[in-house]
């Protein structure tokens, strides 16, 4: 009798180990595909990112090519009498008028 109810706590002590040990497994291949899916979305995701910045980069670039300078050199002209540099268009201070 005390035998057998050894070897009856013995299965069921291996039974439980074995099931014990099949849940490990199981969790951990479960959470290793949790893991990846959600490395790969980061991935996706940090593309994503890159994709869009580089875009907004390029069209400031474009934005920025495409308008007139902001302080045009070429409007800028000597004044025949003191030499300034006045934006043309304009009454040097010496009261010349470009
Ligand atoms: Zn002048």
């Amino acid at each position: 009798m005390v035998i057998t109810n050894l070897t009856m706590f013995g299965l069921s002590l291996t039974k439980i180990l074995f099931t014990v040990a099949l849940i490990a497994v199981a969790w951990l291949i479960f959470s290793r595909s949790q893991r990846d899916r959600e490395l790969s979305a980061r991935r996706r995701e940090s593309e994503s990112l890159k994709d869009r910045v580089e875009r907004v980069a390029r069209e400031a670039v474009r934005r920025r090519s495409g308008e007139p300078p902001a302080a045009p050199v070429e409007d800028l002209i000597e004044c025949p009498d003191c030499g300034r540099f006045i934006p043309h268009g304009t009454r040097c201070e010496c009261g010349w008028k470009g």
